[in-house]
């Protein structure tokens, strides 16, 4: 229980994981020291951590030595039996007396079905806590040195799924607040979605970064223009998982840049 002395040195109080509680926390986009103190707590203290494919293994290894480790790996749209497998077994270990740590990617509530298995958790009379991580779409802002809002810029921020366009997701209205819209899940439809947005109105020269495994070892950073960006990002096979950035926000990062402040790790 080093991890945790060393938690109790830092706050007053660490919170007490009880067996037969849930906590359902964000991970963070990688980089474990995005990870928030309660989650550290909640690593140190599980009998039992479901996680799912986002989270990265460095996260893991801090992982107290009882911890079984459970993926419950579940990626893009696949059906939703496999989500019900994990909700149930969470119900499954805390009704065992188990203490369960589930662990998703960034923030459990941002895009990442947190919410189903809150409820989930509530239905069965689970009791569970919910503790909440740094999403990728901020974390990968930071590390390309992009702003989410700048004075004179910008006031609001938009943040968007990408995946599904055959679900017809109309963006102009989107586009039309003139806002920086940050895009999840965008990959398999970048080009689809680059081109409904010029229907919409936006500009072709528009700036966009696409950021791909934000605080990871292998992080990548394109910049380009809204007509460019999805065969750019092909051409230099940029993979998920990715968030992209449309807006003239993204041009603040050269500013940045040119000025040789920003260290090498906040962004290459
Ligand atoms: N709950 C997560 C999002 C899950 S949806 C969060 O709050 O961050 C999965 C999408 O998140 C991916 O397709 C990608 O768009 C984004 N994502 C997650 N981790 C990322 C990372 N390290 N770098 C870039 N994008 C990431």
């Amino acid at each position: 229980m080093n991890t945790l002395n060393a938690l109790a040195g830092q706050r007053d109080s660490i919170p007490a994981l009880a067996p037969g509680h849930v906590w359902l926390a964000g991970a963070g986009p990688g980089d474990p020291g995005l990870l928030t103190v309660d989650a550290l707590a909640g690593l140190a203290q599980a009998d039992v951590i479901v996680h799912d494919a986002l989270v990265d293994q460095r996260v893991i290894k801090l992982a107290g030595p009882q911890a079984r480790i459970v993926f419950a790996g579940k990626r893009g749209g696949k059906p939703s039996t496999t989500q019900d497998d994990i909700t149930n077994s969470l119900i499954r270990f805390a009704n065992a007396g188990e203490r369960v740590l589930r662990l998703k990617g960034g923030d459990p509530f941002m895009f990442g079905r947190g919410g189903e298995e809150a409820k989930a958790l509530a239905a069965a009379g689970v009791p569970f806590r919910i503790i909440p991580g740094v999403t990728a779409g901020l974390a990968a802002l930071a590390a390309a040195a992009i702003p989410a809002t700048l004075r004179g810029i910008n006031r609001a921020v938009i943040f968007a799924a990408g995946h599904g366009a055959e679900e017809e997701v109309d963006w102009t209205p989107l586009v039309r607040t003139g806002v920086p819209i940050v895009l999840y899940m965008a990959m398999q439809n970048l080009e689809c979605i680059a081109k409904a947005m010029m229907r919409g109105g936006l500009s072709p020269q528009t700036p966009v970064a696409v950021i791909t495994a934000a605080t990871r070892p292998d992080q990548r950073i394109l910049v380009s223009i809204v007509e460019r960006v999805a065969a750019e990002a092909r051409a230099r096979h940029f993979e998920p998982p990715a968030i992209v950035v449309i807006g003239e926000i993204v041009t603040v990062r050269q500013e940045l840049l040119a000025t040789g402040a920003p260290l090498k790790e906040t962004a290459q």
